[in-house]
């Protein structure tokens, strides 16, 4: 337990069960317990003593709050188990003697929390079985709650490890599926329940206690840009060290704790480019596998890991960024602009006809210019990612999956591109399942110059609807965080767990630009699809740690393109003509972003609003 301080129990009106089913749940559980010392701490528990004047639920949760702070600030009964269960059995008393009020579920959850303590710290296997009992209580008891959802998910969790109990935890995830179809925990419960319903592959080995798998190691190279994109694929999460050798020149990862599969070890991976040579990996020694990377020439590289499952990343790239002071001799920065006075374009002569070619100069970005701009750097190749396929079918209505609409917008939106002259990619093109990680490596593999992926969004409420831009970077919103977390199959807390490791990567991206193509996208649909942009279903632009995003060398953004969990919403992604208006204003989004780089481009006269204020 990283930290004793809890939050105050949110105490109102609450959708409650009475007293009599929480016993009888009490009952239930004391039937099925096949550990008789907890049978009778149980039964002892029921029958509070009589005698005892009856304290206010807020006088009995603080009291269990203070044992708690008193237990972590002493060395000596943070080694006692019987300290630990008293506290557990001091926010048992408040739902025993309180079963209505607002603490008990906050009790029940901090009773469960103390248990899954007591397991690991004493390696305690009833304990666990009592935590598990307390979260049931809790998500039956208190099904309004807001820790139903995670006590569910925390059950399905444990059930799978180290319970290795699959039915039951198979039966605890779909619940959590069912009742909160919308939320970050269903998303992770379905990709448990994937899991689960995969046959293990043969070569899956099983190593003793404590010991970490290597399982497997995946990488990307491209021809276009030299970039390879390495995957490690671990069981869990383990500390690394990394270093750099020469002589022949290389860099390793010595991962602790670990242990390489019989398939893997002692296995080179050639690699195909020229700065990178082959991917080696291997025991180094007990209980330390080393990965380690042959190059010719390196200019940088990039490490990061991403759970669920735990996989550690290592971009390297082989050219050596152009230096800024190289650009600044040649184009020097230009003043940034100032924003009541926007900077007119050219106005164009017009051509006979009504389409002229135009050389339009680069348009400011709100920081002045980017490095893209000024090396007038232009958009060829885009590469469309629709999201979610195979086995992950992303959100879903009763009648429809993320993972089809976004792959029908998707191939909308490549189409208008390819008739516009870009080059267009696609992550996919039929129902399969890529790893957001896989993503981002073909973006960077390919030499993109823009990656967009599309997604369709959800929320617990069904209020929400409408569209909104993502672009990478922290983010201090709970929406878009939960969002973030939906669409990485993760939760929010992984997600902020992950906030430095963020920080590092995202130096290296290219934030600006990206802002901007989000504006340009967002601010399209806005248009076509909504009648005036401060319609409320313009949710505009935000910023959010998207793992799809992570990495990627180009502007890079991800589009929600509407609400599933809206009925209006869903109504109108179900029409084939809704989807390709929001497939044009995606790919006129990305066409204007692509005029503000400033190339000799054919522009349709008419249409090109040219010298109206940005
Ligand atoms: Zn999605």
């Amino acid at each position: 337990m990283a930290s004793w301080a809890r939050p105050r129990a949110r105490v109102g009106v609450r959708c409650w069960f009475p007293r009599i089913i929480l016993m009888r749940s009490i009952i239930n559980y004391v039937r099925t317990a096949s550990l008789s010392g907890i049978v009778v701490v149980a039964l002892f528990w029921s029958f509070p003593a009589v005698a005892e004047a009856q304290k206010s639920a807020s006088t009995l949760y603080k009291d269990a709050q203070s044992a708690e702070k008193r237990l972590h600030q002493s060395k000596s009964s943070l080694a006692k188990k019987s300290v630990w269960t008293s506290v557990a059995k001091l926010y048992r008393k408040v739902v025993l003697d309180h079963p209505r009020s607002g603490y008990s579920d906050d009790a029940l959850y901090y009773e469960a929390e103390i248990y899954l303590e007591i397991f690991r710290r004493f390696d305690d296997r009833a304990a666990l079985i009592r935590a598990l009992d307390s979260y049931l209580l809790l998500a039956n008891g208190y099904p309004a709650s807001r820790w139903a959802r995670k006590a569910r998910l925390s059950r399905g969790k444990f059930f799978l490890e180290p319970l290795s109990d699959r039915k039951s935890a198979s039966i605890a995830l779909r619940k959590v599926v069912s009742l909160w179809p919308n939320a970050s925990e269903a998303a992770e419960a379905r990709r448990l329940l994937d899991n689960l319903s995969r046959p293990k592959p043969a070569a899956s080995e099983s190593f003793p206690k404590g010991v970490v798998g290597v399982r497997n190691i995946r990488h990307w190279s491209g021809s276009k840009r030299e970039y390879t994109r390495v995957v490690i694929d671990l069981d869990k999460d383990v500390k690394y060290r990394q270093g750099q050798l020469e002589n022949p020149n290389r860099i390793y990862f010595d991962l602790i704790g670990t242990r390489v599969t019989k398939a893997l070890a002692s296995k080179s991976f050639p690699v195909e480019g020229d700065f990178l040579k082959r991917i080696r990996v291997g025991q180094n020694k007990p209980g330390v596998v080393r990965v380690v990377l042959d190059f010719k020439r390196i200019s940088e590289y990039n490490v990061f890991w991403l759970p669920d499952p735990y996989r550690l990343v290592v971009d390297i790239s082989g050219r050596k960024p152009r230096p800024k002071t190289l650009v600044a001799e040649k184009t020097p920065r230009p003043a940034a602009p100032s924003r009541t006075t926007p900077t007119p374009r050219t106005t164009p002569t017009p051509g006979t006809d009504d389409t002229a070619a135009l050389k339009l100069p680069p348009a400011p970005t709100r920081d002045g210019f980017s490095t893209a701009r000024q090396l007038g750097l232009s958009v060829g190749r885009v590469l469309i990612d629709p999201g979610h396929g195979g086995h992950d079918p992303g959100t879903q209505s009763n009648r429809l999956q993320e993972k089809h609409l976004v792959l029908d917008i998707s191939k909308r939106v490549a189409k208008l591109l390819e008739k516009d002259n870009f080059e267009v990619m696609m992550t996919r093109r039929s129902d399969v399942f890529i790893p957001l990680e896989e993503r981002t490596a073909i973006a960077n593999s390919k030499g993109a110059d823009l990656f967009v992926s599309i997604h369709v969004n959800a929320s617990r409420n069904s209020r929400p609807r409408g569209t909104e831009t993502y672009f990478l970077n922290l983010t201090n919103d709970p929406d878009a965080a939960e969002v973030a977390a939906r669409e990485n199959a993760t939760t929010t807390r992984r997600l902020s767990e992950l906030n430095d490791l963020l920080q590092k990567v995202m130096n290296n991206s290219k934030i600006t630009e990206s802002r901007e193509l989000a504006t340009h996208v967002q601010n399209s649909m806005a248009g076509d699809l909504f009648s005036s942009p401060r319609d409320s279903r313009n949710r505009g632009v935000k910023k959010a740690p998207f793992y799809v995003l992570l990495g990627a060398q180009m502007p890079a953004v991800l589009v929600e393109v509407a609400y599933l969990s809206n009925r209006k919403d869903e109504a109108l992604l179900a029409s084939v003509a809704y989807r390709q208006k929001i497939a044009k204003s995606i790919a006129k989004g990305i066409r204007n972003y692509h005029e503000t780089l400033g190339r000799t481009t054919t522009v349709t006269a008419p249409n090109a609003r040219v010298g109206a204020p940005q």
